[in-house]
């Protein structure tokens, strides 16, 4: 039997975060990190697209908005004292259409309410910083701050330094089983392990944890799976900055776009989709298909269409098919009318958001949810920028925690 003063489900980057800042605040070294996995990194952390967001998407009400400055600048200092790659490219957007310019204001006007640097460039700005990109207005919108680094180098360095601090990981700890009331967790290799306080950080399958601790039954995971294309090595184009389309703001997807990766010769990664996934972990074809779920996901999405619920019908439109080649290729040229078929390949990167389906308003959620259960916090709807933001974003959950954090 093992006691400890706060157990984290999932060591994704907000569960290490979490620990991290635990240790920070000298509120208590008696911390361990249960993971399903036997390596830490296997999903959303290690597999997503490594942009430190700068902020320029969030309402700035929202958590999101809270967290995203703050935690992209520790972060990027964070990695940057550790020697990690970086790269401080900064990043462009455009609108596709001329009817989505006036989409440019409201970006800028969101970022800088929330403390990000932003600058609007004329066309001529647009091609001295990206001689190949399209505006369909001319105009566009550039972010310096926002970098690149390496999301798998990230996590293996944190748990590293959080192991080398004390904190205990029991990992490949699939199967076990809650006891809310009694503050302990029963593992299938007969592992009995107590707790003070529980945090749910368990991504794509937040909702399941939280809802054997009787939190967020309204809520289910609709997984949107994020497929990537590449450019190839030999590709005469060769993009040194992020180059993203302007997005559409009722969904929380920010549409296909070009990212060069933080290795010394950068890749450039076309993507992510944001297209049906057929289970919550089903990264490639048949793995982890979860029929029901799946079955249920799509009746739901269908309702949606219906109803066209905040704008549903132009997403379906517009990103739902992107898995498809020549759909793909199209959303590309759309940014860069030179790219062609043969400069593009399949990439073997493959993330699934786990993005959250609000049953009571039949909406997506759009923010991180924090929302407390018995002696337990659980973090749901952990999307994007949850990686840019997770130090700060783990500060924030804490300071929510800090009434109930009854540590013995
Ligand atoms: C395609 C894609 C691209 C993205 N791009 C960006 C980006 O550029 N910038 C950005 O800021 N964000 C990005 N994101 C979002 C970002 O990756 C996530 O918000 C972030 O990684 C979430 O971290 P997490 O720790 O909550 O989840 P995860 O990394 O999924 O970690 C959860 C952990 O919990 C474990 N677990 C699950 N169930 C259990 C259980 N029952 N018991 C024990 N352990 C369990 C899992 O094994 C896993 O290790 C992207 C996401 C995707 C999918």
């Amino acid at each position: 039997m093992f006691s400890y003063d706060v157990v984290i489900v999932g060591g994704g980057i907000v569960g290490l975060s979490i620990a991290s800042q635990l240790l920070d605040r000298g509120v208590s070294s008696r911390i361990c990190i249960i993971d399903k996995e036997a390596t830490l990194g296997l999903h959303s952390s290690g597999r997503n697209s490594g942009v430190l967001h700068a902020g320029l998407y969030y309402k700035p009400d929202s958590l999101k908005a809270k967290v995203c400055v703050d935690g992209a600048r520790r972060l990027r200092a964070w990695v940057q004292d550790r020697h990690l790659p970086l790269l401080c490219c900064g990043k462009l957007i455009v609108p596709t259409r001329e009817d989505l310019d006036s989409q440019l204001d409201e970006l800028a006007a969101r970022g800088r309410a929330n403390g990000a640097i932003v600058h609007f460039c004329d066309e001529s700005q647009l091609h001295e910083l990206f001689p190949e990109a399209r505006s369909a207005s001319g105009r566009a919108l550039w972010s310096p701050t926002t970098a690149v680094v390496k999301p798998i180098t990230v996590v293996n360095r944190l748990q590293q330094e959080l192991q080398q601090r004390g904190v205990c990981f029991h990992v490949a700890a699939q199967g076990w089983v809650a006891k809310p009331s009694q503050q302990r967790l029963l593992l299938a290799d007969g592992t009995t392990i107590n707790y003070g306080h529980l945090f749910n950080c368990a991504g794509l399958q937040a909702d399941r944890v939280a809802h054997h601790f009787g939190v967020g039954s309204h809520y289910s995971l609709l997984p949107f799976k994020g497929l990537y294309w590449q450019l190839k090595p030999g590709c005469p184009i060769q993009p040194r900055t992020n180059l993203y389309p302007v997005p559409d703001l009722n969904v929380p997807f920010l549409g296909v776009h070009f990212t060069p990766s933080a290795d010394a010769t950068p890749l450039v990664s076309i993507g992510p989709t944001a297209t049906f996934a057929w289970g919550r972990e089903n990264y490639r074809s048949l793995q982890a298909v979860e029929p029901a779920m799946a079955a249920s996901n799509l009746a739901l999405l269908a309702r949606q269409y219906l109803a066209n619920q905040g704008g549903f019908r132009r997403y379906v439109h517009e990103q739902a098919f992107l898995a498809l080649p020549p759909l793909l290729l199209r959303a590309a040229q759309e940014l860069i009318p030179a790219v062609r078929a043969e400069h593009i390949e399949l990439s073997q990167k493959v993330g699934i958001r786990s993005q959250l389906f609000n049953h009571r308003t039949q909406r997506l959620e759009d923010d991180f949810l924090c929302v407390p259960g018995p002696h337990s916090t659980h973090l749901l709807n952990a999307i994007s920028p949850a990686f840019t933001a997770s130090f700060a974003l783990a500060d924030l959950i804490l300071d929510e925690a800090a009434p109930a954090l009854n540590l013995q």
